[in-house]
């Protein structure tokens, strides 16, 4: 096993790539990657299988950006004969000696030829895992601690069969977190700042970092997507923005909207919780603003938005991550970070950051 096979946004190829690329040298694991444009996957492949292995078993699947899911690849390109493509992906899986794997996902690449494969995936899936049950391949139960047997379908009749371990990998199918859209908040917006709750915060400490009666303050509010997520959790927000806001949040009493510049905002107390910010604006400046509110101590957890430029966008996250962490890092602050091309993001990652109590 001498290739890792990831998938992002289509588009976004080029991120991934210098992301697994900058990660896998840190563990001194050398290669290259194979992409293509807009095929929402990038193949990387290392000149020494030990010393991926290795990277693959003890890098940290959740400190990637803009990579939704990481598999080792089994095998190279199989072809999938529509009259039978059950057989090649046995033949493959029974060649490198497979056993014990507790789930299968039948995936394909989030683009638009992609997702016409979603039928055939779902029609593959069950016959498929009952081939590779009595192959002896997988489990005879659904096992969520075991190994996860992807297939990775190009096309109709091609695909690439792939290996991940639950405890480093994404539980998601396809890597993505669909969400329905709520049809009473203003703005679609809303999905990222959900997105962002569901996979920063663990469900088990809803009840207090997420909790009715906070104080929060939302920086580039208009038209209120974000606002809606902490109003519907109960809690009580300062708005940000000269745009207007929905007037179905504003009637709930639970927002003050301020028409100021989001830059230049102090709140009055020391009481927020939670700081979001979703500002169109340079991330350097986002950022820098962002450390001075957690240094001063005006609120004590934040989610917010880095807009990206349209060129050198893994490098753009590196350099104002690099510099956020420094402006903390100068002033004592300790904490934890993580960063993430959530699904619902765009020309956007979103940051989550918590301070460290001592
Ligand atoms: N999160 C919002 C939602 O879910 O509906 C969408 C926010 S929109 C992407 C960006 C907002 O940032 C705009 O409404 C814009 O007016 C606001 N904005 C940009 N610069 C700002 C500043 N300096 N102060 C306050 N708001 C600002």
């Amino acid at each position: 096993m001498k290739q890792l096979l990831v998938y992002c946004r289509a588009g976004f190829e080029k991120e991934a790539a210098a992301e697994l690329q900058d990660q896998a040298a840190a563990f001194a694991v050398f290669g290259f990657c194979k992409l293509k444009a807009n095929s929402a996957f990038v193949i990387f492949e290392a000149y020494d299988s030990e010393a991926l292995q290795r990277f693959y078993r003890d890098f940290d699947f959740q400190h990637f950006i803009f990579i939704r899911q990481w598999l080792l690849l089994l095998s190279s390109e199989l072809e999938l004969p529509a009259q039978d493509r059950i057989a090649p992906v046995l033949q493959a899986a029974l060649a490198e000696e497979l056993s014990g794997c507790g789930s299968l996902r039948v995936e394909f690449p989030d683009t638009n030829d992609g997702k016409t494969l979603s039928t055939l995936a779902r029609k593959l899936t069950v016959p498929l895992r009952q081939s590779l049950r009595q192959a002896g391949v997988m489990l005879q139960k659904e096992h969520k601690r075991a190994p996860v047997l992807h297939l990775f379908l190009l096309s109709g009749t091609s695909g690439y069969l792939g290996l991940s371990y639950p405890e480093n990998n994404s539980a998601l199918e396809n890597g993505i977190m669909r969400l329905k859209f709520p049809p009473e908040a203003p703005s679609r917006s809303t999905l990222k700042l959900e997105e962002a709750f569901i996979t920063f915060i663990p469900k088990d400490e809803w009840e207090t970092r997420l909790a009715p009666g906070m104080q929060a303050v939302d920086l580039g509010a208009c038209p209120g997507g974000w606002t809606y997520q902490l109003v519907k959790r109960s809690m009580m927000v300062t708005a940000i923005d000269n745009g207007p806001m929905a007037e179905s949040l504003m009637e709930t009493g639970q927002v003050k909207h301020l028409m100021v510049d989001g830059f230049k905002f102090v709140p009055a107390k020391k009481n927020v919780y939670w700081l979001v910010c979703d500002m169109i604006e340079q991330p350097q400046r986002v950022a820098a603003r962002i450390a001075q509110w957690l240094i001063q101590g005006w609120c004590q957890e934040t989610i917010f938005n880095l807009k990206l430029p349209m060129k050198r966008r893994y490098e753009t996250v590196k350099e104002v991550l690099a510099a956020f962490e420094q402006q903390l890092q100068e002033a004592g602050f300790r904490y934890q970070l993580q960063a993430r091309h959530l699904y619902h993001d765009r020309e956007e990652v979103t940051v989550h950051v918590q301070p460290i109590k001592r």
